[in-house]
C-alpha cells in the first residue's frame, strides 16, 4: 500500500459540484490519503475550509487569493484570510503570486495582492502555496523583498525552465509537479527539470479539475467528464516522476508524502 498526498485540488470548482463525496472516496480508493484544497479567493477559501473541516485529518485547505482574482482584493481581504489561516485545518497561505500569462487582473493589482499575502504568511508563520505563470522575473523581484523572514514555500504546478527551477531551489523553495509533466509535446523540457530537482524538494498535485495527466487511460475517464482531472489520478503524476528519474513508484510515493507531511505539518 502506497500513500499519496495531493497538495493541490480545486474542489470548490463548479466542475465538482455535488460530487465532493464521490471525488474524495475515489481518491482514497486510489491510495491518495490526504488532500489539500486550494483557496483561490476569500469566498473560495471559506468554502474550502468548511469542506476540509468535514473530513478531519484527510482534507486540509489553504487560504488565499489567486492572481486571477486579485481584482477582488480590498481592505477587508487580509483580515478575512487571517481569520481563516488561524484554523488548525487551514495549513497554508495561498495560492498567491503573479500570472502574466492570462492577465485576468491588472498587474499592479496582482502585485499588491501578492505582497499583502507574503506579509500575512510572515505574520502567521504558515507555509506559502505560490503560483507563478509567465512572470518569473517580476515574481522573484517581489518575493526577494520578503525572503529573509519568509516561511517555507512551494511553487505549485511548476512548468518553467530548468534555470528558473534552479533559482527557486537556491532560495529553498519546493516545487509542485502536476500532470503537465506527462504532456511531452507541450512541456517536453520538464523531463530534464524533474530529473534535476532533488526528490526531497518535490511534491505532487493534480490541480484538479485541471491538468489531466496524459497517461490516464481513457477507460478511467467517466463518460460525462472526459477531460476532468481528479485527485484519484495523482498516482499517474507519481508514475511520470518515477519514470523520468528512473526510480520506483514506491520511492516517489514515500518521498513526496514525507515532504508533504513535513511541509504542511499534517
Ligand atoms: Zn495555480
Amino acid at each position: 500500500m502506497k500513500n499519496y498526498i495531493d497538495i493541490g485540488i480545486n474542489l470548490t470548482n463548479r466542475q465538482f459540484q455535488n460530487d465532493t463525496d464521490t471525488i474524495i472516496q475515489n481518491a482514497l480508493d486510489n491510495e491518495v490519503v490526504q488532500m489539500i484544497l486550494t483557496g483561490t479567493s476569500v469566498q473560495g477559501s471559506k468554502t474550502a475550509a468548511t469542506i476540509a473541516k468535514e473530513y478531519p485529518s484527510t482534507l486540509f485547505s489553504t487560504a488565499g487569493i489567486h492572481p486571477h482574482d486579485a481584482k477582488s482584493f480590498n481592505n477587508q481581504s487580509i483580515s478575512e484570510l487571517r481569520k481563516l489561516v488561524q484554523l488548525p485545518h487551514v495549513v497554508a497561505v495561498g495560492e498567491c503570486g503573479l500570472d502574466f500569462d492570462r492577465d485576468f487582473s491588472p498587474r499592479d493589482q496582482q502585485e499588491k495582492c501578492y505582497r499583502a499575502q507574503l506579509a500575512l504568511a510572515i505574520e502567521v508563520q504558515k507555509p506559502l502555496f505560490l503560483h507563478e505563470r509567465a512572470a518569473f522575473t517580476r515574481f522573484m523581484g517581489v518575493t526577494k523583498d520578503y525572503l529573509p523572514q519568509l516561511p517555507k514555500a512551494v511553487v505549485h504546478c511548476f512548468t518553467g525552465t530548468l534555470q528558473e527551477a534552479k533559482t527557486y531551489l537556491d532560495n529553498g523553495f519546493y516545487l509542485g509537479f502536476t500532470g503537465a509533466i506527462s504532456d511531452t509535446k507541450r512541456f517536453a523540457h520538464l523531463q530534464e527539470v524533474v530529473k534535476y530537482v532533488p526528490l526531497d524538494k518535490i511534491m505532487i498535485e493534480t490541480d484538479a479539475p485541471f491538468m489531466l495527466p496524459k497517461n490516464v487511460p481513457k477507460t478511467s475517464l467517466t463518460k460525462y467528464h472526459e477531460r476532468r482531472n481528479e485527485p484519484a489520478f495523482l498516482p499517474y503524476v507519481a508514475q511520470t516522476v518515477a519514470s523520468f528519474k528512473g526510480i520506483s513508484l514506491e520511492e516517489v510515493a514515500l518521498a513526496t508524502t514525507e515532504n508533504g507531511k513535513g511541509f504542511f505539518e499534517i
